[in-house]
């Protein structure tokens, strides 16, 4: 590694040539924001009562996040050391990927996907390998499959899949990990998976106990609209666990936190109803889109993918002069979280006329 010099003080190059973290764009008061897949509804009440009666923060909260991990662990049918807690699903995959990786080894992951994930293991000094995702959007796990080497230590599969919605079925997961070296950490993001109503997407959680290299990540953040308050958990053999423990920030999660997702899981027959609207607006929308003359993936996020390609500046810009603030990836395509019912409803209205001005052999018209 050779020095780079930034005011004088030498940091890692590599640290140093990395992009800030781009925060979905804010939308002014008369704007919806759709660019960071928050969930719409306002916090339940119980849940605001929950976070104002934690006041002792006087006190570190308890290191473990012990009562909500016991909660995880019966709820799932988990030993307790096999649920880890964190503040956010991003910490504990930082922490993972430390866990595993360093300077010298890959992580491979499909992409596009999750804009956090090249970032998160240029820190760790390893290797991204990244395999481009299929003409319809998913994971090629046949490729990535290939593309591991004796360097590979980790393999990150998102489903669904952010950005572009789609899923990993059951039988393409199960078939990648007969051929993943059982020495070798797959993590499944499974961030979206409240949203899933497809009954072929892969389910961690009942995956776990036929693959001991296998952590699963989920998060309150997005069904359980607790993303201003970042926790987040894995589900995994506790060796593993362990480790990415050992690399983690102490004391992260606080017990702000902790009382929420605790509240949200007494309150979860009210969240997953929520939940249910939103899915069911993302389908009514995709369904809308698709007879506009749209081909977008088939989405089972809380969002959806635009396809526009060199288009996508001007289509996101057309989106904000209406109000809609959306999540930009030129030059590849726009993500649009489900958000409000207002908000749809303009996508819906003027989605027609921007798909009608793409050419018939646009990739926006055409799926792949
Ligand atoms: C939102 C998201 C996460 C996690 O978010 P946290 O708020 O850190 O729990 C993880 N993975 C993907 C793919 C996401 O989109």
């Amino acid at each position: 590694m050779s020095p780079t010099d930034t005011s004088g003080v030498r940091l890692r190059p590599e640290i140093v040539a990395l992009p800030a973290y781009k925060q979905g764009k804010a939308a002014d008061a008369d704007a919806f924001k759709l660019s960071s897949n928050e969930n719409p509804f306002d916090p339940l009440p119980g849940v605001i009562a929950a976070v104002q009666a934690e006041t002792a923060f006087n006190r570190y909260p308890d290191a473990s996040a012990r009562a909500l991990r016991e909660r995880l662990a019966a709820k799932f049918g988990r030993p307790l050391d096999e649920v880890h807690v964190g503040s956010g699903s991003v910490a504990l995959l930082a922490q993972l990927i430390l866990a595993a990786a360093g300077p010298g080894d890959e992580v491979l992951y499909s992409w596009r996907s999750f804009e956090a994930y090249p970032s998160l293991v240029t820190v760790s000094g390893a290797t991204s390998v990244r395999v481009p995702g299929r003409a319809d959007y998913g994971h090629d796990l046949p490729e990535m499959a290939a593309a591991l080497t004796d360097k590979t230590r980790v393999v990150i599969v998102c489903s669904p899949n952010n950005p572009t919605g789609t899923i990993v079925t059951t039988e393409e997961f199960t078939s990648f990990m007969a051929v993943v070296p059982s020495d070798l950490l797959v993590i499944l993001d499974e961030a979206y998976i409240e949203f899933v109503t497809d009954p072929e997407a892969v389910n961690g959680l009942t995956l776990l106990d036929s693959y001991p290299n296998l952590v699963v990540l989920r998060t309150f953040s997005k069904a359980y609209g607790l993303a201003g308050l970042r926790v987040g958990y894995a589900l995994g053999a506790s060796a593993i666990l362990d480790a990415a423990r050992a690399t983690a920030i102490p004391l992260s999660v606080t017990g702000q936190a902790s009382a929420a997702a605790l509240a949200s899981l007494d309150a979860e027959p009210e969240l997953l109803a929520r939940v249910r609207v939103l899915a069911h607006r993302r389908d009514a929308a995709w369904r809308a889109l698709t007879e506009q003359g749209w081909a977008i993936p088939r989405p089972q996020g809380n969002f959806l993918w635009l396809p526009t390609a060199a288009e996508t500046a001007a289509v996101a810009e057309t989106l904000a002069d209406a109000g809609l603030v959306v999540r930009a990836f030129a030059p590849e395509g726009i993500r649009v979280s489900i958000g409000e019912e207002d908000a749809i409803a303009t996508l819906l209205l003027i989605g027609a006329d921007i798909v009608q001005d793409l050419p018939s052999t646009h990739p926006a018209r055409q799926l792949g």
